[in-house]
């Protein structure tokens, strides 16, 4: 029955059939899980003399005084009283001429909307209305009323008139949780909840019927995430990297370190090193806050790879970072003979071709560089590990890609700091390291929200940091001037600095727009202390370091997200230098006062982000495409109490059996539910 297509369960014509295919509504079963997005609950019902003029109200009367006329530019127009026992109204619906038909005098009818008053008589004008009718529900008032998604002929009316009829099957559909997962969530039935969705017998229901589809969403993603796990793990398996820990002897690399590990570190470098000595892939994803130390992570990795006989590659999103990364490990990998090259976008075509031959033939042991270039056309000899930094400025899969490389251990590296709930939920097939611990010796970054009348102030502050030998940054968000956002951009505010404010000091600019070549060398004089103050778009956002400026000031600071200020802010605070960070806003907004308060309290990566979370949603926070987050439907990513509850539901559905085998019909409804966020 649930199969049946919809010409055997409604009576319809072929076009709308058409039309609900095209929804990818093709069964009845189809239709009983198509949602409504929202409800409209304008329907308390009151008698005609407690309508009133603020808000949609429904009534229930009889017609009387009918009249369909034309007005005089030929429109056609009905109008008619609604009477009850407590007095009438003026109903007036117009250009629907079959309306003669249905609403005709001594018709009982439920209307529902606002009524404008005129002079002592009340009217409205083209209320909803719904012929009543004692045998039948009411479908379109009162109560809460679904709202669905339209398309072409398929309206929210239609779909209410056919679908509510239909409910009675909603008892047919199978429960995809068993009763002892139910019990233990506290989880409506699921055709309960399927029929509370469409039309809820209260809020209550409602909100029991959303958690019990919500907690679904999430399980599915979980489960799904613990199956591909385990495939990947015997897809990978045998793919002959492993490293063997006799071939090297890891405190030879802590050892030649100038500092000491954080604690954080070394338990990260112990569950690499222990991927590593697998014989299946490393699929590991390291989450760690700017400024945690993550390079010297991937660097322990890299130095197990070579002295264990393999190739290492880091991949970087940008050329400047490329080019840091590169001479970062040239200091500390020559020390142990190993050979470095980088490939990026900059170099000959010669050169580019001496890396690769390098590559091929296994001379070049270590490669940093771009995206692009290493996807083209390179080889290697005998890849081992690939590292990925800031894996969240990549799109979204990599790994793809290394495959052709023979399944290379991967370590991806990001700063987006996701809580561990949530990435386990969207990053969920990877393992997951976290560096939650910086180095000792920073000094917090001091954050100050500043007010236009201290501008000047700050100005003079900065002066004087300069001349104590330090150096700023300006961050705005635009390049160019725009007329439709009155933000500062880039280049005028360069000038405005370089004239008139600090017309004493070199001030730099570097932007988007900028060639790659030009951005480099901007960037490398900013360090070499060619500029004292370097006026950036975001490019500068990602991994750079430049210890010695130890100001940023972010202008227009509410057009970006907390977990990007957050980021910009760690471009400073990489040395013994107090470092400060000044936000300036036009918005005076509560969100935009809560968010900024946000960023002076707390210094946390991680607690920033769980309060954008709370503030933004995950689509806005974390770019709902680039990182592949669902856009879910009922639950909310944000809702870390349910993401914790489905991953330890999953976990327990997964241990009962691994191979769900045992749940066809959850099996069923997960793929149902995956195709629609195209995970
Ligand atoms: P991120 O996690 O943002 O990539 P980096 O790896 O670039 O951070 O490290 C930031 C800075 O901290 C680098 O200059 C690095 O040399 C330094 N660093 C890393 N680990 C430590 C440590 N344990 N003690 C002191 N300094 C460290
Ligand atoms: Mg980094």
């Amino acid at each position: 029955m649930l199969n049946s297509t919809l010409d055997k369960v409604i009576r319809t014509t072929k076009s709308h059939i058409n039309e609900l295919s095209f929804m990818g509504i093709n069964t009845l079963e189809d239709l009983l899980l198509n949602f409504p997005w929202r409800y409209s609950d304008d329907g308390e019902f009151v008698t005609v003399d407690c309508l009133n003029t603020f808000e949609p109200l429904s009534c229930k009367g009889t017609l009387k005084n009918v009249i369909g006329t034309r007005t005089r530019t030929g429109k056609f127009m009905l109008t008619c009283k609604l009477v009850d026992e407590t007095g009438e109204i003026d109903l007036m619906f117009f250009n629907q001429e079959y309306l003669k038909r249905i609403l005709r005098n001594g018709v009982e009818v439920v209307v529902t909307g606002k009524v404008k008053e005129q002079g002592s008589r009340k009217k409205m004008l083209s209320p909803k209305w719904e012929v009543f009718n004692p045998n039948k529900p009411l479908v379109h008032s009162g109560g809460l009323i679904p709202v669905y998604n339209q398309s072409g002929k398929i309206n929210s009316k239609w779909l209410r008139e056919k679908i509510h009829p239909l409910l009675e099957f909603t008892n047919l559909l199978k429960d995809p949780l068993d009763s002892e997962i139910r019990e233990k969530y506290k989880l409506m039935d699921f055709n309960e909840a399927v029929k509370n969705l469409h039309y809820p017998s209260s809020q209550e229901d409602l909100i029991n019927a959303r958690f019990r589809l919500g907690f679904e969403e999430l399980l599915y993603i979980n489960l799904k995430n613990l199956v591909s796990k385990q495939y990947q793990k015997l897809e990978c398996s045998f793919t002959g990297k492993k490293m063997d820990i006799d071939l090297y002897n890891i405190d030879d690399f802590l050892n030649i370190l100038p500092f000491k590990l954080t604690n954080a570190q070394l338990r990260t470098i112990a569950e690499v090193q222990d991927d590593l000595s697998k014989d299946r892939s490393m699929s590991r994803l390291l989450e760690g806050d700017v400024g945690a130390g993550k390079t010297l992570v991937a660097a322990a990795g890299i130095f197990i790879a070579v002295k264990s006989g393999f190739q290492a590659l880091i991949m970087a999103p940008t050329e400047i970072l490329a080019n840091q990364h590169y001479k970062g490990f040239v200091k500390l990998m020559t020390q142990f003979g190993m050979n470095i090259q980088v490939l990026t976008g900059s170099l000959t075509a010669k050169q580019k071709e001496q890396v690769k031959i390098g590559l091929k033939n296994g001379l070049i042991d270590i490669v940093v560089g771009t995206h692009a270039i290493i996807q083209d056309s390179v080889d290697f000899r005998n890849l081992g590990l690939a590292v990925i930094d800031e894996q969240h400025r990549f799109g979204v899969n990599q790994k793809a890609f290394l495959k052709k490389f023979g399944k290379p251990h991967v370590l991806a590296m990001t700063a987006t700091p996701i809580p561990r709930t949530l990435a386990l939920t969207i990053y969920g097939d990877q393992d997951l390291s976290i560096l939650d611990e910086k180095p000792a010796g920073r000094k917090e970054i001091i954050t100050r929200l500043v007010p236009e009348s201290k501008r000047q102030e700050s100005y003079y502050w900065i002066e004087s940091q300069v001349k104590a030998g330090r150096q700023a940054f300006v961050i705005c968000p635009l390049v160019e001037d725009s007329d439709l956002i009155e933000s500062k951009s880039v280049v005028s505010e360069y000038d405005r600095l370089r004239e008139v404010v600090f017309p004493n000091l070199k001030v730099g600019l570097v932007h988007g727009k900028m060639k790659q070549n030009a951005k480099d060398q901007v960037m490398l004089d900013f360090r070499d202390k060619k500029y004292d103050i370097l006026v950036a778009t975001t490019v500068i956002e990602v991994g750079i370091d430049i210890p010695n400026s130890s100001i940023i000031v972010i202008e227009d600071a509410d057009r970006f997200g907390l977990a990007q200020l957050h980021q910009l802010r760690g471009r400073v605070g990489r040395s013994e230098h107090q470092s400060y960070c000044f936000l300036f806003v036009k918005s005076r907004s509560e969100n935009t006062r809560t968010r900024m308060k946000a960023m002076c309290d707390h210094s946390d990566g991680f607690k920033l982000s769980e309060i954008d979370l709370e503030l933004r949603g995950p689509g806005e926070v974390f770019g709902t495409r680039q990182s592949g987050i669902p856009d879910l439907k009922m639950a909310s990513l944000s809702d870390t109490k349910l993401v914790k509850l489905t991953q330890e539901a999953a976990q327990e559905i997964f241990d009962m059996d691994p191979s769900l085998e045992k749940f066809p019909i959850l099996i069923d409804r997960m793929h149902r539910s995956i195709k629609e966020f195209d995970l």
